[in-house]
């Protein structure tokens, strides 16, 4: 039986994702991210890195493009791999949007129509249930 870190490694949705050239400066400033808050220098996690950000180039839930069951197994595997990440997501911000959120705070480059969650119209999409 595959663990969990073997099935994403080798999801197929992480092969389908779409072209690096397109998109190298996003990919790697979440690289960049992930490296950051990585929990240890295992090559498990190193390799979650990549494959974390290569998943968020995709156009599904992360948890899909990971090739995983539900977010809940996102976040679990997240959690065990970056928790102090995790841990600044206070709100359950769906995972991309909230990846791409620590970019524009790390860039100071707000690119959100509200300065807080809680009073921009955008909530809904950036929270909320990820089913698929
Ligand atoms: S809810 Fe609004 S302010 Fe919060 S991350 Fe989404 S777009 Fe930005």
């Amino acid at each position: 039986m595959q663990t969990v870190f073997e099935q994403v490694v080798w999801a197929p949705r992480i092969v389908a994702a779409r072209p690096l050239n397109s998109i190298d400066n996003e990919y790697e400033d979440i690289v960049a991210l992930l490296m950051d808050y990585r929990s240890d220098d295992s090559a498990e996690t190193l390799r979650l890195c990549y494959a974390i950000a290569t998943a968020s180039m995709g156009e599904n839930h992360l948890w899909q493009d990971m090739g995983l069951a539900s977010r809940k197994a996102m976040s679990a595997l997240l959690e065990a791999h970056f928790p102090a990440l995790v841990a600044r997501n206070v709100g359950d911000m769906k995972w991309k949007k909230f990846f791409y959120r620590q970019l524009c705070e790390r860039a100071g480059v707000p690119i959100c129509k509200s300065p807080h969650c809680a009073e921009c119209d955008d909530k809904p999409v950036c929270f909320g249930p990820e089913d698929a």
